[in-house]
């Protein structure tokens, strides 16, 4: 019988320590690990290549996406980075016109000097997709819902797509979190997480993953990650094993939250738009309670304008205005100016990311406090 995804968040990689019988993974704090002869130890050498707290959270986080393999950097922009490295100068790789700013940053910077050759390409528009396919298109990668109007694309048929074409499909899942979508199951190759969100959940750390189901895959990137080196940190893999013991429950409750603030949004005259894959009105839905099993914690809203944005975001008392995403306490950003900001400014309209758009990540307050918080605010408007 397979194992529940919360029993599999408490127990795998996280069986009491063998030595000593301790039930949480001891933090293996060091840098070295004694050989008893030349050639003779316990396979442990060097912690850049293995270390026994990173390998356990590793062994977690491939069973809750469903891989058979997961490689943990030092940042989701890291893993990022180690899935691009797996491409060569001359390959063709396409990408999500609405990527994460980083990720396009990243390609569009610093890989473009290396050779590796990329288009963006709206995932909504399977057609468009196709056609932009080229002999030397090596991989796509999506990201699924978007940041942030919480665009959907189809993980299914993109993975048709990409192997009838012999490329990969890799799929950003850090809005989702596994515990609401995996895309392993549905076709894709490669699931990349910036831990720093749902799977960290408090705020306390910066961290990536990249989940494979291919030993081939997975040995390429192992290579990668003690090659080029940007491991994470011992103390931070303890966290996530921490962390992720509540993820089921944290993303319960999210999902609850954000449910009810979309519904109140949708109702509140002040709001113009609110971008929420759990509402029926959002355009696709369908494709949401097909290939989620819920809609997880962000919500987007457009209030119109940029002095409508400035009063509401004034007008809260518990949501507090900061960057990032995914954790405890609820946080609300303003696209245009923060997280979108390099995107230029002809650009960002024409793909609906206005003056007056909010983004908001609801945590796992009290609904009532976080259902006053907002309707205070948008009365302010
Ligand atoms: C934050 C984020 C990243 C980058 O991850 P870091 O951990 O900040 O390096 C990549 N993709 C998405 C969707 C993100 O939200």
């Amino acid at each position: 019988m397979p194992l529940g995804f919360a029993t599999k968040a408490i127990h795998i990689g996280q069986e009491p320590d063998a030595l000593t019988g301790s039930v949480t993974v001891p933090l293996y704090q060091t840098s070295t690990f004694a050989q008893e002869a030349i050639g003779v130890h316990k396979g442990f050498e060097y912690a850049r290549t293995q270390n026994p707290t990173r390998t356990a959270w590793e062994r977690n986080i491939a069973a809750l996406e469903n891989g058979s393999h997961a490689i943990a950097f030092a940042s989701g922009m890291a893993a990022i980075d180690a899935i691009a490295r797996l491409f060569d100068a001359g390959d063709h790789l396409l990408l999500a016109e609405d990527m994460y700013g980083g990720t396009f940053r990243l390609f569009d910077t610093v890989l473009r000097r290396h050779g590796v050759l990329f288009d963006t390409v709206d995932m909504r528009d399977l057609r468009a997709v196709r056609a932009a396919l080229r002999p030397t298109t090596r991989l796509l990668f999506t990201e699924t819902p978007t940041n942030p109007l919480m665009n959907l694309s189809d993980i299914a048929a993109l993975a048709d797509i990409a192997h009838s074409a012999g490329a990969l499909l890799a799929v950003d899942n850090t809005f989702a979190s596994p515990y609401f979508q995996q895309p392993l199951r549905w076709g894709a190759d490669i699931v990349v997480h910036s831990a720093t969100k749902y799977l960290g959940g408090h705020s306390d750390l910066v961290h990536g993953v990249v989940i494979v189901h291919s030993s081939e895959l997975a040995e390429r990137l192992y290579f990668l990650q003690n090659a080029a080196g940007a491991v994470p940190g011992p103390f931070d893999c303890w966290l996530l094993l921490r962390s992720v013991k509540t993820l089921a429950l944290r993303m319960e409750q999210h999902q609850r939250n954000a449910q009810v603030i979309a519904e109140l949004c949708s109702t509140h005259p002040a709001v113009a738009r609110v971008h929420y894959p759990g509402l029926p009105s959002h355009p696709q839905h369908e494709l949401a309670l097909r290939q989620m099993s819920g809609f997880s914690g962000m919500v987007s809203i457009d209030l119109g304008s940029r002095e409508k944005a400035d009063r509401f975001i004034a007008g809260l008392r518990i949501i507090t205005l900061a960057e990032s995403l995914g954790g405890v306490e609820s946080l609300v950003c303003h696209p245009a100016t923060m997280t979108h900001a390099s995107i230029p400014e002809a650009q960002r309209r024409a793909r609906g990311i206005t003056d007056g758009l909010v983004r908001l990540s609801i945590g796992i307050e009290d609904t009532n406090d976080l259902r006053d918080d907002v309707r205070h605010a948008l009365d302010q408007c």
